[in-house]
């Protein structure tokens, strides 16, 4: 059969839509970019937020509107798990496959549907009945940890789940409810699937979970297992491929993490520590750590072990409760620390979680507001850590090659300060080949992106001075 996948929410989703894609491969099912070409129809779902949510009812209600007799459409992913009635009672959706369950996808394929009275199909996948904690992974053979997945083509960059699901308790997050405690990969299939990425010619391999500082904890390695498994990866991947962490919990980056991404090659000078807010009483409110001299520390920590590292957080603006004075901490916190890229996000007032019903709830005007205020006050500061690169030299890596309305060619890429999909871009005159890599010299940078021209053969390789890296002092 055709199908066709939209996804919807965080790189994750990405991940399991991939694994998806593997599954229906080797079942023989093709992949196709238009809707309307499909046999069936996959929306894999965010639940995380209010908007993230009211999007994929929209695309849902579209594709469930437009789809022609003989096409089934199968909502998949988070929203499922916390919303399962919600999803179920959208016109069209013919299945739903809650989130772990995906590696059933299959299944879904080739069962016969079971026709309801109101002649829409209806199948269901959902998580057991024991909840989160207690259920089995073994999932009809597809087991989500250990699932290993070859991508069809070679894209020069691929995420790697390496976890699943949080055992902390953030008082407005829903992640735990809809995931259930965190689950680690063992780090054999990890590695043996960063293998298998490299052997097919990914030459950026990104490491997500909710967030990886507690890797391996559930099977017993202890503070350290992150830095274990990057050991291991750093020991088994040829030494020019990039690695990249995203999402470390503050308090869980140790001494020896920041050690081992500083002498591995292969790891990215760059870390997403999403932090929410800077004032100690929000923190303490969203039941986060809320020592600031901790996070100070370690900040300064990583960039006295890496000068050059590119870190990135997210905030969350109009927390119940949050009065003039703690935004403006947070501002000040901005200044402090000259991320050279932040986030912001609105708060979101999600039912069932310990912050909806919180007094002192923030009008969305001023929630909007803060949201502005924080964005603007980041941008010159994102701005000059983009500025200190002018004139210095990155390695980028190409993703993609185009012409201007005049007539010049350029190409896009990422070095190693740029994630995927969330950070800006590395724009160069020249033409380059999607997947390698040039050496690019720095002309220009605006406060998301910046502009270069490929180095000449020969000319020698500026770095980034130590010092200019190093914005908040630790140690
Ligand atoms: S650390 Fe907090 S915000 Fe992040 S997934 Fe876990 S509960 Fe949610």
């Amino acid at each position: 059969m055709n199908y066709h996948i939209i996804t919807l929410g965080c790189p994750k989703n990405t991940v399991d839509s991939e694994g998806m894609g593997t599954i229906l491969a080797a079942r023989g099912h093709r992949p196709v970019a238009q809707p309307e070409d499909a046999d069936v129809l996959i929306v894999n779902t965010c639940g995380f937020l209010a908007a993230a949510r009211q999007e994929a009812l929209d695309v849902l209600r579209d594709l469930g509107a437009r789809k022609r007799p003989g096409q089934r459409l199968i909502a998949a992913g988070c929203m499922v798990e916390s919303h399962a009635s919600l999803v179920q009672s959208v016109a069209g959706v013919d299945a739903t496959l809650s989130t772990r369950r995906w590696p059933r996808i299959g299944d879904l394929f080739e069962e016969p549907l079971t026709e309801r009275g109101n002649g829409q199909h209806r199948q269901s996948c959902q998580q057991s009945q024991q909840g989160h904690g207690a259920e089995n992974h073994t999932l009809a053979g597809a087991d989500w940890r250990t699932a290993s997945f070859r991508r069809a083509g070679t894209p020069p960059s691929a995420y790697l789940k390496i976890s699943d699901g949080c055992s902390l308790r953030c008082s407005f997050c829903l992640i735990p409810t809809i995931k259930g405690a965190m689950r680690s990969k063992p780090p054999d299939d990890i590695v043996r699937e960063a293998q298998e990425l490299t052997a097919q010619g990914v030459q950026e391999i990104v490491l997500v979970a909710q967030h990886l500082t507690d890797y391996g904890r559930d099977l017993g390695f202890g503070k350290d297992g992150l830095a274990t498994l990057l050991e291991r990866l750093g020991a088994e991947l040829p030494p020019d491929r990039w690695l990249r962490l995203m999402y470390a919990y503050p308090q869980s980056v140790t001494p020896r993490l920041i050690e081992t991404m500083a002498r591995l090659p292969q790891i990215c000078h760059y870390l997403d520590m999403p932090l929410q807010h800077a004032h100690p009483d929000v923190l303490c409110r969203m039941h986060r750590p809320s020592c600031l001299d901790h996070t100070r520390q370690i900040v300064g920590d990583l960039r006295q072990a890496m000068p050059d590292i590119a870190l990135r957080s997210t905030f969350m603006v109009g927390f119940p409760g949050e009065t003039e004075q703690e935004f403006h901490a947070l501002l000040d916190f901005l200044s402090e620390m000259q991320f050279d890229r932040v986030g912001v996000f609105h708060y979101s007032q999600e039912h069932g979680t310990p912050a909806a019903t919180a007094p002192h709830q923030v009008p969305p005007r001023t929630i909007e507001r803060r949201w502005h205020r924080a964005m603007r006050h980041q941008q010159p500061i994102a701005l000059e850590r983009n500025r200190r690169w002018q004139g210095h030299h990155l390695d980028v890596l190409v993703e993609g090659q185009g012409m201007t309305d005049d007539g010049r060619s350029l190409f896009v890429g990422r070095s190693f300060r740029e994630a995927p999909e969330v950070d800006g871009q590395v724009l160069v005159w020249g033409q380059a080949e999607v997947g390698s890599r040039v050496r690019v010299r720095i002309t220009q940078a605006t406060a998301y992106d910046l502009w270069g021209e490929p180095v000449a053969d020969g000319e020698s390789l500026l770095t980034l001075p130590a010092r200019a890296g190093v914005g908040v002092g630790a140690g």
